[in-house]
């Protein structure tokens, strides 16, 4: 049970990809562009969900068969009582801006060409503020100031929780690290650019920055 649409209960069930005919058939990156942010998340739990399910069987501490918790979306070891939660793993993603102007860049690891927010995970012990730093000195060599928590939204590829941030540029020039970024460049609002998908976290903080620009002038 993940939860409702419409009213109704829903459930997530592992199928056979040959007994679906093709036309049922989407895969769960091109479902979450064109689905609203509620179906959005049903189909990102399913996801997380089956996947914990198909992985979590053993405990992995003593290797003893796992057990469902009663009332819990948990499992737990009867040997040794080690509990087993879904997983999740936070991301921060963040539009730095300098005045009107967005830092976009292309990952290595896109699929397809166009120019995103800066992301990357947080590690143990990191806050997400810290982790922000982190990444953009990391990424493109920059200092930024005035973080802004903007929303967040799942994001089950595999089991990733993105924060979203705007951040403002302070100090550096930028210096892409070859080992994550094509390339990054400043854009000015009405500069030719591929953005990210509708529906993604990534495009909603620019369209903010965008709609911020147009409506009020330069932020701050
Ligand atoms: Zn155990």
């Amino acid at each position: 049970m993940l939860g409702y649409w419409k009213g109704q209960p829903v459930m997530v069930m592992d199928v056979v990809a040959e007994t679906m005919p093709m036309r049922a058939r989407i895969s769960l990156r091109q479902a979450m562009f064109m689905v609203d942010e509620k179906l959005q998340a049903l189909a990102g739990r399913a996801a997380q969900v089956l996947s914990w399910d198909r992985d979590h069987r053993y405990c992995s501490r003593c290797a003893t068969p796992l057990q469902p918790m009663p009332h819990e979306r948990a499992r737990t070891c009867p040997a040794c009582q080690l509990a087993f939660y879904p997983r999740i793993n936070p991301c921060i993603i963040v539009l730095v801006t300098r005045g009107d102007a967005m830092l976009l860049a292309q990952g290595v690891r896109f699929i397809q060409p166009f120019f995103s927010c800066l992301a990357g995970f947080i590690e143990a012990g990191e806050s997400a503020e810290e982790a922000l730093h982190r990444e953009v000195f990391e990424e493109v060599g920059l200092r930024v100031s005035e973080l802004q928590y903007f929303r967040s939204q799942p994001w089950p590829f595999p089991h990733s929780l993105m924060l979203g941030y705007h951040a403002t540029y302070l100090s550096g020039e930028l210096r892409p690290d070859p080992a994550e970024i094509v390339e990054a460049r400043w854009f000015e609002p009405d500069a030719p650019m591929v953005l990210p998908p509708a529906g993604s976290l990534a495009r909603a903080l620019i369209d903010a920055h965008l709609l911020r620009v147009r409506y009020n002038g330069t932020r701050g």
